[in-house]
């Protein structure tokens, strides 16, 4: 894009330090659509091409990412994560997403399936998987990798263009991609990345072939709207309000530990993480007490690219989160509960930093246990035994993640059917994310259709099926067809009644 003296710029800024990063040309609605144009003329050569070469692509462009010296510095500066995150997480799991979607999974999510059809057993139904054509993949800021290129994996793999717009707030991750795309010759675009507002999403939803959005549910219902006006499918990643129940024989070690690091990865950033912890009231001091000297012990701090340390949590991405927890731990306390720890911004640090924060004495009907809060927060909720605590888990309009922790597996397992939502972990946190071959997605108000495993891939495909005669058969069938089709004939529906009742017993 030529960058004119009218151009708008968009000021990207270091959240751990408030200090702006740089600027980058914010597109119009006219820009996005044109890239969109690109990408139609650009996506059938891609899936013309073998499953081979697109793997060939995706993996070189993977491997360029896990070793691109900007990649990690990139992701840390306009985040704010310290350099574990960016790097075990977001990294890894742009890789790991090529490995599966560009493996086995991505083959065989490609090929034709042939169905036997019961009434006409001379023929042959192929089920054929093509790519949609151009889908726009829509980020938020939390992951600017993970979430956004991590997500124009499956529908490349599988033979689509994508045009990416991340969040404004974390573009350069997205527009580092691009170029290191264009550096290592792969097909011109048919991966490119647009860069703007809610504006810039609106004109990609309203000239894509398909919508891959990951936000919040409020945008989530525009985009499902205008998806719907122009019937393109569209798949909906949206917030969650995890809860994590641990039942009295759970291993509180690990549990308090699984607690404290899903409460406060990514500085609570995170669309899985633990949103509630409901703990069964014989072991709940035990576990509070745990996870306070856990919480305590976290060394918060600026991971600057630059030097070489080690902290655990970093700074609030976007700024607003940080007014959204207040008002959550406001209202907690007016309603009884209790701040153990945290509670406060922590402006020593930078402008970007909040305290992570453990509240005891939570109940059910407060916001904090409502409402996603998206920040460093992490409210316990009592209950008393495992009933409540699920009914407790279920009370809420997400069905994202949950989690359930106890000392016997079968059990833990039985009560997993009853937990309402998309995945849930036993005795584990979040690693349902990484777990690639198998969907992960919302329900309830958490989103529409699912990232991960053969069903993720398979979305991004249009289904054709085909229905031909079997070799040597095509005397039959021409027979059945002379006898089915004009002129109808009475004795033909004398056969059908009397096979009718015998068939369908
Ligand atoms: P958001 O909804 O504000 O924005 C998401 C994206 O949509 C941004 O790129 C934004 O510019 C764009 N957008 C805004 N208005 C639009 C419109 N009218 N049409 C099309 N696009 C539009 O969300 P956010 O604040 O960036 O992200 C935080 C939310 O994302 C949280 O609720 C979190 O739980 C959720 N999230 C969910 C997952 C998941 O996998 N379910 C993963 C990460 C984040």
């Amino acid at each position: 894009m030529a960058v004119t003296m009218t151009t708008p710029l968009l000021e990207v800024v270091n959240p751990a330090t408030g200090v702006p990063i740089q600027s980058v040309p914010a597109q119009s609605r006219e820009d996005a659509q044109a890239a969109v144009s690109r990408a139609r003329e650009a996506q059938p050569a891609w899936a013309a091409m073998p499953f081979s070469e697109r793997k060939r692509a995706l993996r070189r462009l993977a491997h360029r990412l896990a070793t691109d010296p900007e990649v990690v510095p990139t992701l840390m500066r306009e985040s704010g994560k310290p350099r574990f995150e960016a790097e075990a997480i977001e990294v890894l799991y742009a890789c790991e997403m090529t490995r599966f979607a560009t493996g086995r999974a991505g083959r065989l999510a490609l090929r034709d399936e042939v169905r036997n059809p019961f009434l006409f057993p001379w023929k042959r139904a192929s089920v054929l998987r093509q790519a949609v054509g151009v889908v726009g993949v829509i980020g938020p800021w939390n992951w600017p990798l993970l979430n956004n290129y991590g997500d124009a994996v499956a529908p490349l793999a599988m033979g689509n263009a994508v045009v990416l717009k991340p969040s404004p707030v974390t573009p350069l991750t997205s527009l580092l991609v691009e170029r290191l795309w264009r550096e290592e010759g792969l097909p011109e675009n048919v991966f490119q990345v647009v860069v703007g507002g809610g504006e810039i999403g609106e004109a990609l939803v309203d000239s894509v072939d398909m919508v891959f959005f990951t936000g919040s549910q409020a945008t989530g219902r525009k985009v499902a709207q205008a998806a719907g006006a122009r019937l393109v499918p569209c798949v909906l990643e949206l917030g969650g309000n995890s809860p994590m129940v641990v039942l009295g024989d759970a291993d509180l070690e690990r549990a308090a530990r699984a607690a404290v690091w899903s409460g406060f990865a990514h500085s609570g950033q995170v669309c899985i993480r633990t949103e509630r912890v409901i703990v069964e009231s014989s072991v709940h001091d035990r576990f509070v007490e745990r996870c306070l000297a856990l919480t305590n012990a976290l060394r918060q701090g600026h991971d600057d690219p630059d030097e070489d340390r080690e902290l655990d949590v970093g700074a609030v991405t976007f700024a607003p989160q940080m007014e959204r927890a207040e008002r959550q731990i406001a209202q907690a306390r007016g309603a009884g509960a209790r701040v153990a720890s945290g509670g406060q911004r922590r402006p020593e640090i930078g402008p970007g930093f909040f305290a992570p924060t453990v509240l005891v004495g939570v109940t059910p009907d407060m916001d904090v246990s409502r409402e996603e809060t998206f920040g460093p927060v992490l409210p316990v909720i009592r209950a008393a035994n495992a009933d409540e605590a699920i009914r407790i888990a279920n009370e809420t309009s997400h069905g994202l993640s949950a989690a359930i922790w106890s000392g016997d597996g079968r059990r833990a397992a039985e009560l997993a059917r009853r937990l309402d939502a998309g995945t849930v972990c036993v005795n584990d946190v979040l690693v349902n994310y990484l777990c690639v071959e198998a969907p992960l997605g919302g329900i309830k108000a958490s989103g529409l259709g699912v990232r991960h495993g053969i069903e993720g891939l398979r979305q991004f495909c249009r289904i054709k099926t085909v229905v031909q005669d079997r070799r040597l058969a095509r005397g039959v069938s021409a027979f059945a067809g002379r006898h089915l089709q004009f002129p109808y004939k009475r004795r033909v529906l004398r056969v059908l009644e009397w096979v009718l009742p015998r068939l369908y017993r």
